[in-house]
């Protein structure tokens, strides 16, 4: 098989050849035909995560050791079964649910996975992932059928679908006439406009510093838009019921925060980075709401896939690019580039 893989963080990807694995036990081997690339790859290829204050999370220490492949947007065709796997069959096309956990614990129990306490069989994280013409996936049950979506936007749901859908279940309860704003309007801000829009959210703010993004995001459902780098950025945002924020900066922290109305909630998504300062006593008087939200889990993802089918989740714009192109996807994702998602075409290399 031919991956792309991370030999030396924030040095181009390198092409790799080795033996396809073989799945034993209940594991099934993909052929991987999409493979999404999103904004956390970046930081999975520098290394680290910022911690704000000259601190940094470093990805080795959760598992991810070059040489290693990145990708957690997957979608492809059954190719090998372990003597245990069932579900599916060889030429089976699917959908790949990359946030896997231990499967023992009692989180994982509960059915949210990714919320394991070990996490370590991510795809793409901690596990080899989609960046690969081969991929192998622990259980049949992480594979979802998506026949009727398109093949490229199908493979964008397995993170920026249904980490945006995941972080609208978060929001607070909703009144017709209330704002909600999405901070950041990327791959998975783009999902979150649309997956707002399917469940019915009609005053969608868009947010963002790129007018190009803004009027895509218009295209997809927001209702308004507001330009953050505008002087007036923080009054057009005043009174709003809830935000997701999709960057996760110091600055689109505090400016969703402080435009929250009483009993409003502010979600945050993104990895950007830094840290939060914050006056308690408004947190408590204001009687507002700042929750994390991580990806999605599996059933969630299954929600997702069914809005998608029915035709209530429309696609953000999603551009295929040949596999042997990824480093210069990842680039222009880096440079703000990228109108909603550029998607790693892998059927075309022999592997
Ligand atoms: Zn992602
Ligand atoms: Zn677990």
């Amino acid at each position: 098989m031919i991956s792309y893989q991370i030999i030396e963080h924030g040095k181009p990807l390198q092409k790799v050849f080795t033996e396809n694995p073989k799945p034993i036990g209940t594991e099934v081997l993909m052929r991987v035909t999409r493979s999404g690339v999103c904004h956390s790859d970046l930081h999975i290829w520098e290394g680290y995560f910022d911690l704000g204050g000259g601190k940094r999370f470093y990805v080795k220490e959760r598992g991810c050791v070059p040489p290693f492949t990145l990708g957690h947007e997957p979608f492809g065709i059954v190719e090998a079964l372990g003597p245990k796997a069932k579900g599916v069959k060889v030429g089976q096309k699917r959908l790949i649910h990359p946030w896997i956990g231990c499967g023992k614990c009692a989180v994982c129990k509960a059915g949210q996975e990714n919320y394991c306490v070990s996490g370590t069989r991510i795809l793409g994280v901690n596990r080899a992932g989609g960046y690969s013409t081969h991929l192998l996936v622990p259980d049949a049950k992480y594979l979802l059928d998506a026949s009727g979506i398109d093949e490229g936007f199908a493979a964008t749901l397995a993170c920026s679908g249904v980490t945006a859908y995941s972080a609208s279940a978060k929001l607070p309860p909703l009144t017709p006439s209330d704002r909600v704003a999405i901070v950041g309007c990327g791959g998975v801000g783009m999902a979150g406009v649309a997956v707002l829009r399917a469940k019915g959210v009609k005053n969608i703010v868009a947010c963002d510093i790129d007018d190009a993004k803004l009027k895509s995001a218009m295209k997809l459902g927001a209702r308004f838009a507001v330009n953050t780098r505008s002087p007036d950025a923080a009054q057009q945002l005043q009174g709003i019921a809830g935000a997701i924020d999709f960057v996760g900066t110091p600055a689109t922290a505090a400016l969703g925060i402080a435009a929250l109305r009483k009993g409003g909630r502010y979600v945050l998504v993104g990895l950007h980075g830094g840290e939060l300062a914050h006056p308690l006593p408004p947190i408590a008087q204001r009687a507002i709401g700042i929750v994390g939200s991580y990806v999605g889990s599996l059933q969630e993802l299954k929600e997702v896939v069914a809005l998608a089918k029915k035709g209530r989740l429309k696609p953000m714009p999603v551009e295929t690019r040949p596999a042997q192109e990824v480093n210069g996807a990842l680039d222009d994702l880096q440079a703000g580039r990228v109108v909603g998602r550029v998607v790693l075409d892998f059927e075309g290399i022999a592997a």
